[in-house]
């Protein structure tokens, strides 16, 4: 919750490093602009298995290429959409767009793939949201299995009796929860026993300094020991190095997305990566592994 308080003060005062108020005002006006211009867009960003590194679904994140601005990163526009309710516009164009995408994607493949999307706060919280949900996966026609929808442990702790109510929804049409920056919100582990989780994404602040930094290790160790407990998967977040991959991989974890295995990119990049996927799959083993 103090991060999501924290994003929020971001559109009002504008920390230092965020430039002057004015100019996020003057963001704000282009970014309902940029609705009616649809100047937003989605890229992909590979999960893969760390093991052979096989994409096993992707993350959909959204971009804004704006005229003159040029790309504004999320981190900017997100909090404004949180504050202004557009991202319930946004979200649910997301929401929609990616699970047609998928098809797509696994058209290509030739395999089960799944879809991962980000449910801001408000979205969560939103009464429409489970319409929004469902006409996502009829409209697509993509199996709820297929869906991965990321909140924080914010979204959870805000009330905690309406996210079970909803999480609970997600369930009956498949739907798995991820939780997203694992580690970095403010809130007990009990949620992890009271709510239907199935994924904990690992964020990067806990993986970009790995290996050397003993106490990230051993945190990454540690969450890792906890999700086979508790029988959920781990993606670790933000991995640039081969080096990270190895030690993530030594300690058990599963599932890796950053830089290293794939940035994010337009679909029909990932429709690419995915085609040679499926020719590195007809080469023998020695040669496959160790590829890109
Ligand atoms: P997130 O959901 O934690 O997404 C992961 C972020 O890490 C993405 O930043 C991704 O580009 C970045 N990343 C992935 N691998 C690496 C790496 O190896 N190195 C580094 N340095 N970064 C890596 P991005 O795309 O800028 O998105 C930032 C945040 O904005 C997301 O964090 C998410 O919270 C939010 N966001 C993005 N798209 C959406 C959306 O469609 N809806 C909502 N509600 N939020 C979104
Ligand atoms: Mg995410
Ligand atoms: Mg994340
Ligand atoms: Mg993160």
């Amino acid at each position: 919750r103090a991060k999501e308080t924290g994003r929020a003060r971001t559109v009002t005062y504008s920390p230092r490093d965020q430039g002057p108020p004015e100019h996020d005002i003057s963001l704000e006006a282009a970014m309902f602009n940029a609705v009616r211009e649809g100047e937003f867009q989605l890229y992909y960003q590979p999960i893969v298995d760390a093991r052979n590194r096989t994409i096993e679904g992707f993350e959909t994140l959204m971009r804004w290429k704006h005229p003159t601005l040029g790309m504004v990163p999320p981190g900017r526009f997100i909090p404004i959409a949180e504050t202004n309710g557009l991202i319930n516009l946004l979200g649910a164009w997301a929401l929609k767009a990616a699970c047609m995408q998928v098809r797509q994607f696994e058209e290509v493949a030739g395999r089960e793939l799944y879809i991962s999307v980000n449910i801001s706060p408000r979205q969560f919280r939103n009464d429409k949201f489970l319409a929004v949900l469902d006409d996502a996966l009829a409209l697509s026609g993509t199996p709820g299995r297929q869906l991965v929808l990321e909140i924080t442990e914010g979204t959870l702790m805000v009330d905690p009796l309406h996210a079970e109510s909803v999480l609970a929804r997600m369930a009956e049409r498949g739907a798995r929860i991820a939780i997203d920056d694992f580690g970095t919100g403010y809130s007990s582990l009990a949620y992890l026993k009271r709510f239907p989780i199935s994924v904990l994404k690992v964020d990067r602040a806990f993986v970009k300094d790995l290996p050397q930094a003993a106490k990230d290790a051993a945190i990454c160790g540690a969450v890792l020991d906890l999700a086979r407990h508790l029988d959920l998967s781990v993606v670790a977040e933000g991995v640039e190095t081969e080096e990270q991959l190895a030690f993530l991989d030594n300690l058990g974890c599963q599932y890796i997305q950053g830089y290293l295995t794939g940035k994010p990119m337009p679909a029909h990049v990932a429709l690419a990566a995915l085609k040679e996927d499926l020719y590195t799959e007809l080469l023998p083993a020695d040669i496959r592994t160790g590829k890109r």
